[in-house]
């Protein structure tokens, strides 16, 4: 009887601490910049969440149409069909990224370039065509036409000096779209809450019954199960790159969506590499940059940012290489070894 009675209680409490004092979260989403938001406020927040998703969903589609390679008005396109003809007067939010780009292209050594577009182009697939390997002599004349350094930010006004260059903010505009959002959720007052666009995550306060939000990290050798989960620090931001959710398949091989400026070919060594930072602008432009600079060439980068990162090195099974911070905060749910970063 009295085992019964335990178990009784048990099953009752995790359900009462939930649902009975407090509401759950709720998550409201939309599509915007290619991919998936989701805006989930905690606790008695509950009722401004609609107001708050359709809020956001405004200002991801005005920075979309500002930002975006994939419309031919946007103002990065038109500074882009400017190169190498004449400065333009550029908005607050795209020469605000431009000097953000350039910060991270001198802090990774180059790892992270914004000029990286017609190379990154030459791997894009064409509509209707079967994708192909990039002939060499294509790749280096994309590849000098690759370098940050060159763009003129000076004043409102930006330019690219030669013909052909072009800018693309994929690596980014997420990070930085979720920033704004974060901003605006609190000046409206929202103090427990999580922001996520495709996986570019930043939080607020708490999940919800005094607990910090807790995010997974996914396997990328299976992206149905999650290795870990690692509890976020208030008001942090993370985000991961991997090439195994976007690759284009070249005679069976696959070939990822994030670039080595040095080679022109996709960065590859690493499965994923999940960061971890005080704003998603950092940890959007890092996690790529930091992809492609590999686990130690990345601790420089982590020690003067203060940032902090989970490396899942390709190969199985999988291994975590994590920074000190990070190491307290981690729960593992895949049997995986987890180990300081080598080289920290
Ligand atoms: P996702 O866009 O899937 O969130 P990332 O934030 O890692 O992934 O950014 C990848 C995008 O960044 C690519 O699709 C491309 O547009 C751009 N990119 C690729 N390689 C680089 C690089 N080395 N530096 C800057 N941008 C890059
Ligand atoms: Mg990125």
């Amino acid at each position: 009887m009295r085992s019964l009675f335990n178990l009784a209680v048990l099953l009752l409490l995790p359900l009462s601490a939930c649902s009975l004092f407090e509401p759950e979260p709720a998550t409201a989403t939309f599509k915007t910049m290619g991919t998936r938001a989701a805006v989930t406020l905690a606790g008695l927040e509950n009722e401004k969440l609609a107001k708050a998703a359709v809020d956001a969903e405004r200002l991801m589609a005005a920075l979309e149409a500002e930002l975006s390679i994939y419309r031919a008005d946007s103002v990065v396109s038109r500074l882009n069909s400017l190169a190498g003809v004449r400065p333009m007067e550029v908005p607050e939010h795209t020469r605000r990224l431009l000097e953000i780009s350039i910060k991270y292209g001198d802090l990774t050594s180059g790892a992270f370039d914004v000029t990286l577009g017609p190379v990154v182009g030459l791997w894009r697939p064409k509509p209707g065509q079967t994708p192909s390997l990039p002939t060499e002599d294509a790749l280096q004349e994309k590849l000098a036409l690759v370098n940050f350094r060159n763009i003129k930010v000076q004043g409102s006004e930006a330019f690219l000096p030669t013909p052909g260059m072009r800018v693309d903010l994929g690596g980014i505009a997420k990070g930085y779209a979720v920033d704004l959002a974060w901003q605006a959720l609190r000046r409206r007052g929202a103090v427990n809450f999580m922001f996520d666009l495709g996986g570019n995550i930043r939080v607020s306060g708490k999940a919800g019954s005094g607990l910090p939000w807790s995010i997974a990290v996914r396997s990328p050798f299976d992206t149905s199960r999650n290795l870990a989960n690692v509890a976020m620090p208030d008001g942090w931001a993370v985000a991961t790159s991997g090439q195994y959710e976007r690759f284009v398949e070249i005679e069976g091989r696959r070939y990822g969506h994030i670039i080595d400026p040095r080679t022109g070919y996709p960065a590859a060594g690493l499965a994923g590499v999940t960061v971890f930072a005080r704003e998603a602008t950092m940890t959007d432009g890092l996690s790529t940059a930091l992809f492609v600079l590999g686990p130690q060439k990345s601790v420089p980068v982590l020690r003067k940012t203060g940032a902090e990162a989970i490396f899942i090195p390709d190969k199985e099974p999988p291994e975590l290489w994590v920074t000190p911070g990070i190491q307290s905060r981690l729960s593992l749910l895949e049997e995986a070894k987890v180990t300081l970063l080598p080289g920290w």
